[in-house]
């Protein structure tokens, strides 16, 4: 299927372009970006991953961002100043956007998916469709640090999670390109990050919550969370104290984080990781420079289990921000609809 990225030369659009190159299913054949880039040949603008610029994409010119041009399969890693109205107007002329950018999250009628979580949230389209009278659709991923946090209280679901804490230590590559200050990053924490904080608790619940009588019943768990930036260049870490509604073991936690699985585990879906969460035994894992990485940045890994005097208990966990926190969420999203021929 030829499919197209809007926001193609950021942080995000090129993780989306070096994750789709060789793509059993899609092939990106438009791209598309700012006024700044549109016009300019792919390869002659600058490219920032450590992998080189796949060939496919060299000879691809970056176009303007015009909706109805392009294919009907759209990836967006836009800048959310421009992405809420972009993106709307791509699903209005009938294109499927499946987007990273905050903007359409909370939307009720916009699926806000992890494929091993909540795959029936895609029940939302038709009714998106036609209340929004869309010729097209627009499915979000959630935000990097929601990530990990909803895979481990999905993990968790059937010990009633209520309530949870979580301190984030944020990657710079979070913040984009040219992203944060030199001078404000190196050797330092930054303990705020713009909106970040408020994004946490509304997604968790919309992921972890129930498709019933057309609309997404939130997940009644309270979450607190604190977002701090460091220096670090992918994956984001996260310590997380949680309160369940049941007793239970720490062994029955370790197995219950290693037992998770999903649809796309099932499918057998291309970005599908065999186990997505890992739990590592070893005191000092995970960590963002040994661990982001593995298994394609699409794994989270969780460690460090302990008792907490105040919630019961504590972890940490940590999720490649821009494959699982973005560009590989949206393909892994794009693949279970096309495997659910929703496309
Ligand atoms: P970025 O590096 O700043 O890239 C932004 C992209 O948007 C660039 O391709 C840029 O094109 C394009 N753009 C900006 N203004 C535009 C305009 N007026 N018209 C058309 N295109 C425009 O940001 P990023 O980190 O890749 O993030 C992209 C999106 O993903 C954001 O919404 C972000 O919140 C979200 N996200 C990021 C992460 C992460 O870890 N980085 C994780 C989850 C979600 P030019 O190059 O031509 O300016």
């Amino acid at each position: 299927m030829d499919v197209g990225i809007l926001g193609a030369t950021g942080m995000v659009g090129q993780q989306f372009a070096a994750l789709l190159a060789g793509h059993p299913w899609f092939r990106v054949t438009w791209l598309a970006a700012s006024e700044r880039s549109a016009g300019r040949r792919y390869a002659d603008l600058p490219w920032r991953l450590p992998s080189p610029l796949p060939d496919e994409f060299a000879r691809l010119t970056v176009e303007h961002l015009k909706a109805g041009a392009g294919p009907k399969l759209v990836f967006s890693a836009l800048d959310s100043s421009v992405a809420g109205e972009a993106e709307a107007e791509f699903a209005a002329a009938g294109h499927l956007v499946v987007s990273n950018a905050r903007n359409h999250r909370m939307d009720p009628l916009v699926p806000l998916l992890i494929p091993e979580i909540n795959p029936e949230h895609l029940a939302l389209l038709p009714l998106q469709k036609e209340k929004s009278g869309r010729k097209g659709e627009i499915v979000t991923n959630p935000n990097c640090a929601v990530v990990a946090l909803a895979m481990a209280l999905a993990a968790l679901l059937p010990f009633r999670p209520k309530r949870a804490v979580v301190t984030t230590m944020q990657a710079l590559s979070g913040a984009g390109y040219p992203g944060v200050a030199s001078l404000d990053a190196t050797a330092n924490v930054i303990p705020h990050i713009e909106g970040e904080e408020e994004k946490i608790e509304p997604e968790t619940r919309k992921i972890l919550g129930r498709f019933a009588a057309g609309k997404i019943e939130p997940y009644p768990v309270a979450i607190s969370a604190t977002t701090t930036r460091v220096p670090v260049i992918n994956g984001h870490t996260e310590s997380v104290s949680v309160e369940l509604g049941e007793k239970i073991s720490r062994e029955e936690i370790i197995a219950a984080f290693r037992e998770f699985s999903g649809p796309p585990q099932k499918l057998g879906l291309p970005s599908a990781p065999a186990h997505p969460l890992v739990y590592l035994d070893a005191p000092d894992r995970p960590q963002p420079r040994l661990d982001a990485e593995r298994g394609g940045g699409m794994v989270v890994f969780a460690g460090r289990l302990r008792p907490c005097h105040v919630l019961g208990h504590k972890f940490i966990c940590l999720g490649h921000n821009t494959i699982r926190g973005a560009a590989g969420a949206a393909i892994f999203n794009a693949e279970i609809i096309a495997a659910k021929k929703l496309i």
